[in-house]
């Protein structure tokens, strides 16, 4: 049995390299349940194959990647159900452009959790409404702002209730104009307990909604604290130099 006081997320140890580019040297990480984490760090820091390793989509060299106590790497685990359990979204929309809205949110539920048509799309439509899209499940990706189609891959990986939502820079390619609706979304999934590892370069959202923030730097946490810690009394100069640069 899980201890009650064990994190939902456990990540020690973990060290990855892609050639002799060592990304993760170490990294150790905990993510409480309905928290939200948010990664920080220069382009380059390893805050995607951080996030890509999570989600078992990246092999890592070392370490452990836990979910409510079960090691993800054990060769007994099955990714693809430990994966089913989490949500991702990426920078990139990543909406089927030749399938609507509806069909893009109920794929998953029908082809990895087995669910009727029905029973997906109810689902899909459900989660859509949550998001604000409820006039729009009809409606081909390319017919929506960019903010809308990220509310709708938000909406496909909260669709089967996943434990964790991982997010990557899930505002970096919006307009400015449409960064807010999908920032607010976010705030409001943290408010409703949504536990969340999201990397970002958006610092209000980090000072407004992260219980922890960490700054990633020589692929490690070089820094982790709350906000008003990490991003208003930065104890690292590498991470005063970072928030420097924002500016
Ligand atoms: P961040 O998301 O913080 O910008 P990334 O995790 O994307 O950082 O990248 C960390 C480092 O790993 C970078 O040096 C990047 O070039 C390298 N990297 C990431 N993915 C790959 C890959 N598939 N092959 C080779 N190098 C990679
Ligand atoms: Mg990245």
């Amino acid at each position: 049995m899980t201890e009650p006081t064990a994190p939902l997320l456990r990540v020690a140890g973990l060290r990855k390299s892609f050639g002799t580019n060592l990304v993760l040297d170490g990294l150790d990480l905990d993510v409480a349940e309905h928290s939200c984490v948010v990664l920080i760090g220069s382009s380059g820091s390893g805050k995607s194959t951080l996030l890509r390793a999570v989600d078992l989509l990246e092999e890592v060299d070392d370490g452990v990647i836990e979910l409510r106590g079960v090691d993800l790497a054990d060769p007994w685990v099955d990714a693809n159900a430990a994966r089913a359990r989490m949500g991702m979204v990426f920078q990139a929309y990543n909406l089927f452009p030749h399938m609507s809205v509806l069909a893009n949110v109920a794929l998953a539920p029908r082809l990895v959790h087995g669910r009727t048509k029905d029973e997906a799309e109810s689902a899909a439509v459900a989660i859509l409404e949550r998001v604000g899209l409820g006039d729009k499940v009809t409606a081909y990706p390319d017919h929506l702002s960019g903010g809308q189609q990220q509310r709708a891959a938000i909406a496909r990986a909260l669709v089967n209730g996943p434990e964790l939502l991982l997010l990557d820079e899930v505002t970096s390619a919006l307009d400015p104009e449409l960064v807010g609706e999908v920032l607010d979304l976010l705030a409001e999934l943290r408010a409703e307990g949504t536990t969340m590892l999201v990397a970002t370069h958006e610092m209000g959202f980090a000072r407004q909604a992260a219980d922890l923030v960490c700054f990633l730097d020589g692929g490690r946490v070089l820094e982790s604290g709350p906000p008003e810690q990490v991003l208003g009394a930065p104890e690292q100069p590498r991470t005063r130099e970072f928030l420097a640069r924002l500016h």
